[in-house]
């Protein structure tokens, strides 16, 4: 889940009629009963057992609306106005609970994407490989941003990417692949080549490795 203002995840809400925390909860997607969206991707919620609009709701659902359920309060980010919402369970919520140190770091590495993305026209120009890196080495990163990238690598004709790349593990064939080709053309234009016993970068004329002193 991607949230634009990372903020809401600080807020602390406090339920008025119980004095529980609220918890963050992701919304539903329609507001049940109207058809409404909340207009919130977050709702807080008191999922107290013992808050009184709960203990009490299950009676007062049964005699107005004659089916079973009762309520919960809930907050929306920013505001501390009183939200009522009717449950059909105690269940209710309890399974849409935020995770958000997993949304955190499921932002952060968005956030870093969006930036890599929005460098890609200039980074050449800048001499600043590191966008291109952050969209090939994130296999969350779109794949489409992540090809651009690929095509963009060659042209930086910086052999220090080539670590990087080796110590990656591609989960589709095609970005192992492709990166494969660009290795090899950098390679060749800098007349360099892989040992093929410690990996260490050599001249492509070399009969032994300089590193490993293996015989090639
Ligand atoms: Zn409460
Ligand atoms: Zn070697």
């Amino acid at each position: 889940m991607y949230l634009n203002n990372l903020s809401v995840l600080d807020e602390e809400h406090t339920c008025p009629d119980c004095n529980a925390p609220m918890t963050p909860c992701e919304a539903p997607p329609v507001h049940v009963g109207d058809g409404l969206g909340w207009g919130s991707e977050v709702l807080f919620i008191c999922l107290n057992d013992e808050c009184p609009p709960f203990v009490n709701g299950w009676k007062k659902v049964d005699v107005n609306y004659g089916h079973k359920g009762t309520f919960r309060n809930m907050q929306l980010p920013g505001s501390k106005e009183l939200n009522v919402m009717m449950v059909a369970s105690e269940m209710a919520f309890t399974g849409s609970i935020l995770d958000l140190e997993e949304i955190k770091m499921q932002n952060v590495r968005y956030k870093k994407e969006k930036e890599a993305l929005a460098a890609l026209d200039t980074c050449l120009a800048d001499k600043d490989i590191k966008p291109v890196m952050t969209l090939i080495l994130d296999e969350a990163a779109t794949p489409a941003g992540r090809k651009r990238a690929v095509e963009m690598l060659v042209r930086f004709n910086d052999l220090s990417c080539i670590d990087a790349i080796r110590n990656h593990t591609f989960k589709k064939t095609e970005f192992t692949q492709a990166t494969n080709l660009v290795i090899q053309k950098l390679l060749k234009d800098n007349c360099q080549k892989e040992c093929s016993f410690c990996a260490e970068l050599i001249k492509a004329q070399a009969k032994k490795c300089m590193h490993c002193k293996s015989d090639l």
